[in-house]
């Protein structure tokens, strides 16, 4: 190789160099932007920053893989398994263990509102099969026996978990919680990343909007979801809402039965209350309390939050009074939307 051949293949080489470095600077500021569905309902990414396509395809990937493993029709998932395995001891994954961990303490500290083992009423009442029917109440005090979360084992060991015969679980009250707290794990761990991970009204913002403003997340109003009847703006917290609206049947008495069902009575929430927003720092704890002050109402939530138990957070409760309660650490932060009355109560500490 003469002198002219060995410049011609360092020019080459460089020259390739700057190319890989301007396509990856332009990458990066390229926001990777994807909806998918997962756990039943639409999740979205908009990721901004160095390997934003790489994160967001680990997190739909994550999403996907949950949406297997804790789904209750799919005969491959885990979930499915446990609820099927008539009283034996079942070999999960690893995170299902450290799962129904973490929500069987949330359902200890929620006072009763949140219980993970109320599939068999959820599927009396049609919810599961999207088969809708009003059980009598024989029915759901039969049903109600077998409920009970303090009656999982769990032998996070063995990767093990054994429900008493006829006992059967949904995560699908904290599932969504769950993922954000991995996707904020991510992120953590990542330098300039920022933008907003939505996992179907659980919703994570990271970093900050064009490296200077707090994300804005819209919160859905209840009688048409696709306006936000509020925005709040932050960043770095999870945002969870649970709705009557997203799922519901009428039935023939002409009464609305909603998705969430109260543990005490084995019935679908009907007091009053049309969302809960809740913002706190641990993800699966948002999603648990925004289900479980659902079934509170507006009333015992406050007590709760003046209880100080479990995680800090906030709360933006609306009922059907057109009266949205919002607590003062957020109260700052939330913008009502233009051609909405409702009457914003204040909640101090
Ligand atoms: P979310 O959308 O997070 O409010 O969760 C609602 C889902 O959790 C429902 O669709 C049911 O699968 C389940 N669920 C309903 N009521 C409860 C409850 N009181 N405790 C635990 N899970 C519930
Ligand atoms: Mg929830």
């Amino acid at each position: 190789m003469d002198s002219g051949d060995i410049m011609k293949k360092w020019l080459a080489l460089f020259l390739a160099a700057i190319c890989v470095i301007l396509l990856s600077s332009c990458a990066s500021s390229f926001p990777s932007e994807r909806s998918f569905f997962a756990m039943d309902t639409y999740m979205s990414l908009k990721l901004y920053g160095k390997g934003n396509a790489v994160i967001a395809n680990a997190i739909q990937g994550d999403a996907e893989f949950f949406s297997l493993l804790l789904s209750v029709t799919d005969e491959n998932g885990d979930i499915y398994r446990l609820n099927h395995a008539d009283g034996e001891a079942i070999t999960v994954d690893s995170n299902i263990p450290l799962m129904i961990e973490e929500a069987k303490a949330l359902c200890e500290e929620l006072d009763g509102s949140l219980d993970i083992s109320l599939y068999p009423v959820s599927s009396a009442w049609g919810f599961t099969t999207d088969s809708y029917r009003i059980p009598t109440q024989e029915e759901i005090d039969e049903l109600l026996k077998l409920t009970g979360y303090r009656n999982i084992t769990v032998d996070s060991e063995q990767s093990a978990v054994t429900l008493p015969k006829g006992m059967m679980i949904d995560l699908g009250a904290v599932a969504k919680g769950w993922l954000a707290d991995r996707a904020k794990a991510i992120f953590e761990n990542r330098e300039n990343i920022s933008g907003i991970a939505d996992f179907g009204g659980t919703i994570l913002p990271w970093g900050l909007k064009e490296g200077k403003e707090l994300w804005t997340v819209g919160i859905q109003d209840p009688a048409d979801p696709s306006s936000y009847f509020g925005t709040l703006s932050l960043t770095e917290k999870v945002i969870s809402t649970s709705g009557g609206y997203e799922r519901y049947f009428i039935g023939e008495d002409g009464k609305k039965y909603i998705h969430i069902i109260d543990p005490q009575t084995g019935c679908p929430v009907d007091n009053g209350t049309l969302s809960v927003t809740v913002v706190c720092d641990s993800g699966i704890a948002a999603d648990a309390m925004s289900t479980a002050l659902f079934v509170m109402g507006h009333e015992k939530a406050t007590e709760y939050y003046h209880s100080d138990k479990g995680y800090p957070f906030d709360f933006a409760i609306l009922d059907d009074q057109n009266n949205l309660y919002i607590t003062e650490g957020i109260a700052d932060s939330f913008s009502l939307s233009e051609g909405y009355d409702y009457t914003v109560v204040r909640i101090t500490k």
